[in-house]
């Protein structure tokens, strides 16, 4: 699946589409598909919220990334996660003060998983050295 359609949440195979439940044109490369991807981004279910996050990655359009690197406080990991993934897809170094906050202080997994997106991104941890308890 590549991409989704924002009014029924059936797959969509190729692009532009023609939702075969719902019958929506569906271009998601065009503006209009980012914003309603977009508007969805509050959606109750953390599933939904990382599958946006996704499909905003596989767009690779630096218009997301301001609204990804907002996603990088949700409170559920796998959405993080999914953020992290589509700003490393994406590219764009903007983002990497927000990235190197998660690297510092998210949980261990996706601690790890933001230094590799930082590296990815061509930047680096920051320098602070992590606090150790003695
Ligand atoms: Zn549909």
């Amino acid at each position: 699946m590549m991409a989704f359609c924002p009014d029924c949440w059936s797959g969509i195979e190729n692009n532009p589409a023609t939702c075969r439940k719902c019958g929506a044109r569906i271009d998601i490369y065009s503006h209009e598909f980012e914003q309603r991807l977009v508007s969805l981004l509050p959606h109750s279910h953390a599933e939904r919220r990382a599958e946006i996050c996704l499909v905003l990655g596989q767009r690779e359009k630096r218009s997301a990334v301001p609204h990804l690197v907002e996603v990088l406080a949700d409170p559920e990991p796998l959405v993080r996660v999914a953020a992290l993934r589509a700003l490393s897809q994406i590219g764009d170094r903007s983002a990497v003060p927000a990235i190197q906050k998660v690297a510092e202080r998210d949980n261990s997994a996706i601690r790890s998983f933001a230094k590799q997106v930082l590296s990815t991104l061509g930047a680096h941890a920051s320098k602070q050295r992590p606090v150790t308890r003695a």
